[in-house]
C-alpha cells in the first residue's frame, strides 16, 4: 500500500479563510479559525459534544411520543430491507445466504479459473435437496410459501438469486438457469403439459436429483432478434419442426445456452417448416433423444463457472405430448417468459454489484493510508454510500417489479433489468477503484464479480433491447400521446 499521507489533502480545505469580499468590509468568517498566523486549536470538548448531539443519545431530550418516532437502531441494510419483504421471502432470503457462503465460497475461485474441471452435480444435488431448483410452484408442488407466490411469483426466486450471486455469478447462473428452463411449460397455462413436463421434475428435484432444464430460444442468426417484437419479424431462423406420425422432427442449432451442456432437457422453440416465427412453438427436448448432440460450449469472460453451449438437432424425433401449450404459442410465450425472468436476471447482477461492495468495504475497513484506515476518509466514505445508495435503489425497482399483483409486466421488467445491470456494473467498477490494485488480483474476486456483472448486461436481451422493450410496453398508453 502506498505511503502517501493523504488526510492532509482531503482535509486541508478546512483551515482555509473565505475570500476578502469584495467591498472591502471586514468578512463574516464561515470557517472559524483562530486569529490569522496562527493554527486552529484543537475543541477539547468536540468529541464529547458530538457524542451529546448523535441519535439516538440526542433523541433522549424528546418527549416520549417523539422518541417513538425515531429509528436509529444499528441495523444493516439487508436486515432492514428483509424486513420488508414477504414472509416466503424473507425465509428464502435467510437460507439462500447461509446456503451460497457454505456452497459457493469455497470452490468459487476454481470454479471460475477452471470451470471444465468443475463438477456441478454435487451443488445441483445439494441446491434441490434444500429446495432451491423448485422455486417457480408453491408448495406442496414446488418449494415456494404459498402465500407469497400469489402475490408474487418471482419474488422468492429474485431473492435467492441476488444472494446467491453475491458470493459467485457463475455458481448461482449454474443454478438459476434452470427457472428459466421451467418457466415456459409454467406459462404456457397448459395444465397437461405441468403434469407430464414439470411435476416429475420436481418430484426428482426434491429427491435431490442433480438435475436441471435449459432454456433455448437463441440461434446462430437470431439473438436480439427473438427479444424483440420488430427483430422477431425479421428474424433468420433456421431450428424447424417438420410434422411425422405421433409428432415432429426437429432439424436445427441453438447456441449460447446457459446450463446446455449439463442439463437433461431443453424447453426448445421452433418454427414449423414452410412458416415463420409466427409459428414459433415450443417443445420439452429430452437430451436422450437419438440426433441431439451438445456442440461448441463458449470460453466466456464472467459467470463462468456455467456453461453456455451450443445444442444440435438432427432429425430429433419429439413426441406430439412434449409441445407445450398450443401450437404456434411459442412466440407469445417466449415474450412472457422474458418477463418473469428479467427482474431475476436484475436480481442476478444486484448480487454481483454487492458481492464487489462487501469486498471493497472489507478491504477499505482493514487497509491503512498513512495513520489511518481507508474507511475513516471522509472521499472513501462518500464513495461507499454512494455505492450503498446505487445497490438499494436498484433492489427497490427489482422488488417493486416483482411485485406486479401476481403477473410481471413487460415495461417494470425491463426496467429491473436494466437498472439492476448498469447499477451492478457502475458499483463492480467503483470497487475495483476503492481497492486498487489488490482489485486486480484473482484471489480477492472483485475483478471476477465485475466480468459476472457484466454479462447481465448482454443476456436476456441486451440493456438497449430492454430499454426498447419498455418503450414498446408504455408506447400507446404514455409516449405516443
Ligand atoms: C453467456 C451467455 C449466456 C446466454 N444464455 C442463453 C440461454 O440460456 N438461452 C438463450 O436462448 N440465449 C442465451 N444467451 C443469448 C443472449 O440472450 C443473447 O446473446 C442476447 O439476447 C443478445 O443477442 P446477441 O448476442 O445476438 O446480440 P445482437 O442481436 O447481435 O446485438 C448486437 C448489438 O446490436 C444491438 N441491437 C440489436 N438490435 C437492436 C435494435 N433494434 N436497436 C438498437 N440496438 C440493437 C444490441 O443491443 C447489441 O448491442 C446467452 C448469451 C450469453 C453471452
Amino acid at each position: 500500500m502506498k505511503s502517501v499521507d493523504q488526510s492532509k489533502t482531503v482535509h486541508a480545505q478546512k483551515s482555509v479563510m473565505p475570500p476578502a469580499s469584495p467591498s472591502g468590509t471586514a468578512p463574516v468568517p464561515r470557517i472559524k479559525t483562530a486569529a490569522s498566523g496562527s493554527a486552529p486549536q484543537p475543541d477539547p470538548t468536540l468529541k464529547r459534544r458530538i457524542e451529546e448531539l448523535a441519535m439516538p443519545g440526542a433523541g433522549r431530550k424528546m418527549n416520549i411520543l417523539g422518541r417513538l418516532l425515531v429509528d436509529s437502531a444499528e441495523k444493516t441494510i439487508w436486515d432492514r430491507d428483509t424486513a420488508t419483504l414477504p414472509v416466503g421471502a424473507r425465509y428464502w432470503r435467510k437460507k439462500a445466504r447461509d446456503f451460497a457462503r457454505t456452497y459457493f465460497r469455497p470452490d468459487a475461485l476454481e470454479a471460475d479459473l477452471d470451470p471444465y474441471r468443475y463438477d456441478p452435480k454435487p451443488l445441483l444435488s445439494a441446491a434441490a435437496k434444500a429446495g432451491f431448483q423448485t422455486l417457480m410452484l408453491p408448495f406442496p408442488l414446488g418449494s415456494a410459501e404459498p402465500l407469497t407466490y400469489i402475490r408474487s411469483t418471482v419474488i422468492q426466486v429474485a431473492a435467492v438469486a441476488e444472494e446467491f450471486t453475491t458470493e459467485c455469478g457463475g455458481l448461482g447462473l449454474l443454478l438459476l438457469a434452470h427457472h428459466l428452463g421451467c418457466a415456459p411449460v409454467l406459462l404456457s397455462g397448459h395444465v397437461p403439459s405441468m403434469l407430464r413436463h414439470l411435476l416429475p421434475l420436481y418430484g426428482r428435484l426434491k429427491q435431490g436429483a442433480a438435475e436441471s432444464m435449459a432454456f433455448a430460444i437463441t440461434e446462430p442468426g437470431a439473438g436480439s432478434d427473438v427479444e424483440d417484437t420488430e427483430g422477431g419479424a425479421q428474424a433468420h431462423l433456421v431450428t424447424t419442426a417438420k410434422r411425422a406420425k405421433g409428432g415432429y422432427i426437429i432439424n436445427g442449432r441453438k447456441c449460447f445456452i446457459s446450463g446446455g451442456g449439463f442439463a437433461q432437457s431443453a424447453t426448445l422453440y421452433a418454427k414449423l417448416e414452410g412458416e415463420g416465427i409466427e409459428s414459433w412453438t415450443c417443445f420439452v427436448v429430452d437430451k436422450k433423444m437419438p440426433g441431439f448432440s451438445v456442440g461448441r460450449r463458449e470460453h466466456k469472460l464472467g459467470q463462468r463457472a456455467s456453461d453456455a453451449s451450443e445444442l444440435i438437432l438432427e432429425d430429433v424425433f419429439v413426441p406430439e405430448e412434449n409441445v407445450v401449450g398450443k401450437l404456434r404459442s411459442g412466440w407469445a410465450n417466449n415474450r412472457n417468459v422474458l418477463n418473469y425472468s428479467r427482474p431475476c436476471v436484475g436480481a442476478i447482477a444486484l448480487g454481483t454489484g454487492r458481492g464487489a461492495f462487501e469486498r471493497a468495504l472489507e478491504f477499505c475497513r482493514r487497509t491503512y493510508l498513512g495513520p489511518k484506515r481507508l474507511i475513516d476518509y471522509q472521499d472513501v466514505q462518500i464513495t461507499l454510500s454512494d455505492m450503498a445508495m446505487s445497490l438499494w435503489a436498484a433492489r427497490a425497482m427489482i422488488w417493486h417489479s416483482c411485485a406486479q399483483l401476481l403477473r410481471c409486466n413487460q415495461a417494470a421488467s425491463a426496467a429491473a433489468k436494466v437498472t439492476g445491470s448498469d447499477t451492478a456494473f457502475k458499483v463492480c467498477n467503483q470497487a475495483l477503484e476503492l481497492m486498487g490494485d489488490h482489485s486486480y488480483v484473482h484471489a480477492n474476486s472483485a475483478e471476477r464479480l465485475w466480468r459476472d456483472s457484466r454479462l447481465t448486461q448482454i443476456y436476456e436481451g441486451t440493456n438497449q433491447i430492454n430499454r426498447l422493450a419498455l418503450i414498446e410496453a408504455q408506447w400507446e398508453a404514455e409516449f405516443n400521446k
